[in-house]
């Protein structure tokens, strides 16, 4: 069974919400909405205090190229605009709604019929995913219209699906794929036809069998209406999600350091990206709501939430049954490999919250740290064929011209250095360190 070759481990998988179909989350009293949830400019508002907006009407246009347009998730009123702490506690500019019953912008279509025929060319499929809002799904958050415009001189050839789901307790992206199915489907299509490709893959590990037997049979039925997709099982394996990864598994190409999956022809895109594309072109549908995952072995009921953008994570614990343990937990944002500790549980749902995950503190709990064995295993998993013991002491002597030469910068922040390494050195935190000086300097001397 194919996966990528170089690195990689297998955590416990934890997929305690697996069997959870999706619910519809109550809407609460009011949403908080940044306006900085994609990677790029932030978007600028177009609604001032006071205002009165409809679920799904456009609240800030996109603030550039890198950008995304913010629609309102909710009915209601405009009560503040102002910097609000995100999860990690930083204040970003955020739009504040009280909700006011469940109306929604008149041109968006709430039925639940499949919609499978489309006219529209690749241009006005990308202006239309671009007016909805959409960015990656997976956690990147990058604007999706930008991916599908690829810049002169690139071709997209291959369009890759990730239906991956790696990360142990997520299944967000498990449950879209068995409930939403049909309109991932049709997604699909339609990101194929914006890139104008002949071959289009969903990659999907082989612990999710449903999934995969599910989609096959529902690409069986819809075959006249959609480009070929074939469906591609994966081995199991930890950052198979990782683009460069996935690109390397499914299509045996090979992403060299410093370049982007375009540079060899191929495009990925998340199944929730997919569900959220159907639903702009289709549907007329902005991207105001998401799947969720809410879970960890101190929920009394992990769950899989179809959530409003803006609710606060502390709404959807609470729905999830709370927390059962008396003891101190860490909230993470995301799974428990790639995830961030959440320092205001209070903090919205945005456009890239696949899950919030409750870990107790003894799980949480930090080793003391002991000296550097030199066994290797850190670079045995590493999946970008780099050296984490070494990157993490250049960083630590901040030494950021050895750490760019050890090619700093394409460590994905997967954690399976850190995972693995019996001396309980966090390697991570140091390689982000390191990643981050060197950005900086590499952009000073771009002067960028
Ligand atoms: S976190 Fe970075 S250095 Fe560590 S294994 Fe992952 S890619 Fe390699
Ligand atoms: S895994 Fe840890 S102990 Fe082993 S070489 Fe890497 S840093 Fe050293």
């Amino acid at each position: 069974m194919k996966t990528f070759p170089k690195g990689g481990i297998h955590p416990p998988e934890n997929k305690l919400s697996a069997g959870s179909a999706i619910e519809v989350l109550p809407l609460p009293q009011s949403v908080v909405v940044p306006l900085s949830q994609h990677i790029g400019a932030p978007a600028v508002a177009e609604v001032a205090k006071g205002d009165k907006v409809l679920a799904g009407q456009l609240i800030a246009k996109a603030g550039g190229f890198v950008s995304s347009a913010v629609h309102s998730p909710v009915s209601g009123t405009v009560t503040a605009i102002e910097a609000v702490p995100n999860a990690s506690g930083i204040k970003v500019m955020s739009v504040t709604i009280a909700v006011e019953g469940d109306e929604w912008a008149p041109e968006i279509d709430r039925s639940a019929k499949l919609e499978t025929e489309c006219t529209l060319d690749a241009k006005e499929i990308v202006a239309k995913i671009a007016a909805a809002g959409i960015v990656g799904m997976g956690g990147a958050t990058f604007p999706t219209q930008v991916k599908l415009s690829p810049p002169p001189g690139k071709k997209a050839e291959v369009l890759i699906i990730n239906g991956v789901e790696c990360e142990p307790y997520l299944t967000s992206d498990h449950r879209v794929m068995l409930e939403r199915g049909a309109e991932v489907l049709v997604g699909v299509g339609l990101l194929a036809r914006a890139l104008e490709v002949e071959k289009t893959y969903i990659g999907i590990e082989n612990n999710k069998p449903d999934a995969i037997a599910h989609l096959r049979q529902l690409a069986g039925t819809l075959v006249r209406r959609l480009p070929h997709i074939e469906i591609v099982p994966l081995k199991v394996q930890y950052p198979q999600g990782g683009e460069k990864q996935l690109i390397k598994a499914v299509t045996g190409r090979e992403v060299p350091s410093c370049a982007l999956p375009i540079d060899v022809g191929c495009v990925v895109q998340n199944v929730g990206t997919a569900l959220a594309v159907y639903e702009a072109v289709q549907k007329n549908k902005p991207l105001i709501e998401r799947v969720v995952t809410v879970t960890g072995k101190d929920i009394a009921k992990p769950s899989n939430f179809l959530a409003r953008i803006g609710t606060p994570a502390s709404a959807l614990i609470e729905a999830a049954g709370g927390i059962q343990s008396a003891e101190p937990v860490k909230v993470i944002g995301g799974g428990p490999m790639m995830g961030r500790a959440m320092s205001n549980p209070d903090a919205p749902v945005t456009k890239g919250t696949s899950g919030i995950l409750v870990v107790s503190a003894r799980e949480a709990a930090r080793y003391t740290e002991t000296g550097c064995i030199k066994c290797g295993k850190c670079v045995t998993v590493c999946p970008m064929g780099l050296e984490p013991y070494l990157l993490g002491r250049l960083s630590q002597k901040q030494m950021w011209a050895e750490a760019e030469t050890g090619v700093v910068v394409d460590c994905i922040e997967c954690g399976s250095c850190s995972y693995t390494c019996p001396a309980r050195i966090p390697l991570l935190d140091w390689i982000r360190l390191g990643k981050t000086e060197v950005n900086k300097i590499i952009r000073a001397r771009l002067n960028c």
